[in-house]
């Protein structure tokens, strides 16, 4: 986990559950040898920042051309978007979407609700939203995994990239880090196979 600012501790107590092996991440040496990484929810502007004053923006690039799985929630997925609108502040600037940050409006800072996600398991998943953000457009070759029942697109993938504007690491449901780790499987696998 990048472990710069946000709840990446909750996604580390998740992880161990599942019986993976996190480690805190913040200074760029600390990628080497990763087998994925992901981003947690927090403020994207403050995440953004500090991934500049760690020098740590090319490196994360490099991570993720090398393949390897990275995993944005919620500030997180904000971070590793292309394009939040016009909006400027720091980004990875990886995955192929426009990302709208906080946009649920007042009333609706924070809700829960139910999304079906077959690639991720058969009942729906429960999902955690804090001022959240939307994704409003995506590119070719980037997948739908989620949405609302208005069509609001809150789950994508892009190859090695996985982003979700909710946080499955404040439930108990640990689907979506088993789908996380599938990935980080699959990757591993092939990195073997191809070395
Ligand atoms: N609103 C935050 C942002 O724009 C994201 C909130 C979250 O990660 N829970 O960065």
């Amino acid at each position: 986990m990048l472990a710069l600012q946000g709840d990446f501790k909750e996604h580390a107590a998740m992880l161990r559950q599942i019986g993976a092996d996190p480690v805190e991440v913040r200074r760029a040496e600390q990628l080497d040898g990763l087998d994925g990484l992901i981003i947690p929810g927090g403020e994207s502007t403050t995440i953004g920042k500090l991934m500049v004053s760690y020098e740590l923006l090319e490196p994360l690039r490099k991570l993720i051309e090398s393949g390897r799985p990275v995993w944005g929630t919620c500030a997180g997925m904000i971070v590793l978007a292309k394009d939040l609108g016009g909006l400027r502040q720091p980004l990875v600037g990886a995955l192929d979407v426009r990302v709208r940050r906080n946009a649920f409006g007042r009333q609706l800072d924070s809700f829960e609700t139910d999304i079906p996600m077959p690639e991720v398991g058969d009942e729906p998943v429960h999902a955690v939203f804090i001022r959240a953000p939307l994704v409003e457009s995506v590119g070719e070759g980037v997948e739908v995994l989620g949405t609302l029942e208005d069509g609001t697109i809150v789950a994508v993938r892009q190859g090695n990239l996985l982003a979700t504007s909710f946080h499955p690491e404040l439930t108990g449901d640990s689907r979506f880090h088993l789908y996380f780790l599938q990935m980080v499987d699959a990757e591993t696998e092939t990195a073997a196979v191809s070395s």
